[in-house]
């Protein structure tokens, strides 16, 4: 499929960029959330399900936990940017500071 917002001269090949931004759940090995100074603390109670921060989050770090049927976030890899907390109406999601967890 021709690309034509890459230019023609590149260190790769054209065929060799993605298609997408967006990867396979798990294509990470390691953890890099490490210098997060907030972490999003959703609360379950609030929570309308509507799946807003999962589709939002561009660390795609939120996930629907099957063993409590509630949205969690990974820590591992969520950077603590806040849109999850920013997009969600009912303010179910608080951002708290790392230095008070
Ligand atoms: S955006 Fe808020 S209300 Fe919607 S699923 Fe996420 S935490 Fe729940
Ligand atoms: S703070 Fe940012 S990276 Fe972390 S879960 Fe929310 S949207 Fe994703």
């Amino acid at each position: 499929m021709k690309k034509p917002y890459l230019r023609a001269k590149s260190a790769f090949s054209i065929d060799e960029y993605p298609d997408s931004a967006s990867f396979t759940a798990g294509y990470l090995t390691t953890s890099n959330g490490g210098w997060r100074s907030l972490r999003p603390r959703p609360d379950a109670s609030k929570c309308v399900m509507c799946g807003q921060c999962y589709l939002h989050c561009p660390d795609g770090t939120i996930y629907l936990d099957d063993a409590t049927g509630s949205y969690a976030v990974d820590l591992d890899f969520c950077k603590g940017c806040g849109i999850c907390a920013r997009i969600c109406k009912p303010r179910a999601i608080a951002m708290i500071p790392e230095s008070a967890v």
